[in-house]
């Protein structure tokens, strides 16, 4: 590639609104052979919205939600804020929780009004000694529907199953089919439930699904991707995609999410449209094929 054609692809990049930070990112997008992405935030809006509450019996519904908004009130994660307006839009008051902390990938706990109160995935509850299973049936119903089901506990006893749901952004089907048409095997990575990530997965018709992955396992499920010296471009928005932006052969930041995550990338689509990724390997392709 001549330096001019590098110029020309950047500057055509740029009017679409695709960043190339580093010129032979360009060169490098060319030879790509997967596309591996990163669900909340990148192939969905990254607002889910609390669709279920399901107490156990002898658990009151609003007592639970408002118990369990208390704690997500003190986490910074969207799955968080979600619960937090559902419990605010019934009208509850949301306490003030202490001793917070937050297991990632696991979960949230903190003590609310005198009374220990943890929320998370299945393997929060499971790593607590306690028992999601009794809600197996709800669970497989709502991750078969795409939505995350999360576990509340009160006090050392299983109070509820929740679900959240984030919708999957309008220009993330027609990216897919253009990743597709260009040849590209199309991955999703996530720390999401495997049920719930495979059903999001086969409505938009991804070939490979790594679910249930831990915030730094990433960039071990890039690796693995990138073995046999396969291309591997990852594309997240998230501070916990950082390493795996920059383990990748060409990493794609999300200009709408993090600074750690636009640093650790050399593209950067500047807004939240997926259909920039495949836009960016055509345009790589197609600056890089007219050069004699
Ligand atoms: P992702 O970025 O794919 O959402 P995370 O590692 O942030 O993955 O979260 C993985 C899982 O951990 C979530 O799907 C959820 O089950 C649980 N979790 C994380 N943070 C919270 C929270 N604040 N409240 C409830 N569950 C949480
Ligand atoms: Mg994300």
């Amino acid at each position: 590639a001549t330096p001019t054609s590098i110029m020309v692809g950047t500057g055509k990049g740029a009017e679409l609104g695709i960043l190339f930070r580093k010129g032979d990112a360009l060169q490098r997008l060319r030879d790509a052979q997967v596309i591996a992405l990163d669900k909340t935030g990148t192939l969905t809006r990254g607002r889910p919205e609390l669709t279920d509450f399901i107490v156990a019996e002898d658990f009151d519904e609003n007592t639970v939600l408002r118990l369990v908004a208390a704690v997500e009130r003190l986490s910074e994660h969207p799955i968080a804020e979600a619960i937090v307006a559902a419990a605010r839009e019934r009208g509850l008051e949301v306490g003030e929780g202490s001793d917070f902390a937050a297991e990632p990938g696991f979960g949230v706990v903190a003590t609310v009004a005198g009374r220990r109160i943890q929320v998370g995935a299945d393997r929060f509850m499971r790593r607590l000694d306690l028992d999601p299973d009794v809600f197996a049936q709800q669970a497989q119903d709502l991750s078969s529907q795409g939505k995350t089901p999360l576990y509340a506990a009160v006090d050392g006893r299983l109070a509820a199953i929740l679900a959240v749901s984030d919708p999957i952004k309008d220009s993330t089907p027609a990216a897919i089919k253009a990743l597709h048409a260009e040849g590209l095997r199309v991955v999703m990575i996530t720390g999401d439930n495997r049920r719930t990530a495979e059903a999001i997965g086969r409505r938009l018709g991804i070939d490979q699904v790594v679910a249930e992955v831990l915030p730094d396992g990433k960039v071990d499920a890039v690796r693995e991707l990138q073995s046999g010296e396969r291309k591997v471009v990852f594309v997240g928005d998230g501070i916990n995609d950082a390493p795996a932006l920059a383990q990748a052969d060409v990493g794609i930041a999300i200009g709408t999410g993090t600074d750690i995550a636009m640093e650790s990338a050399e593209v950067v689509l500047m807004s939240g449209d997926l259909r920039n990724v495949p836009n960016a390997i055509a345009l790589s392709r197609a600056t890089l094929t007219n050069i004699k």
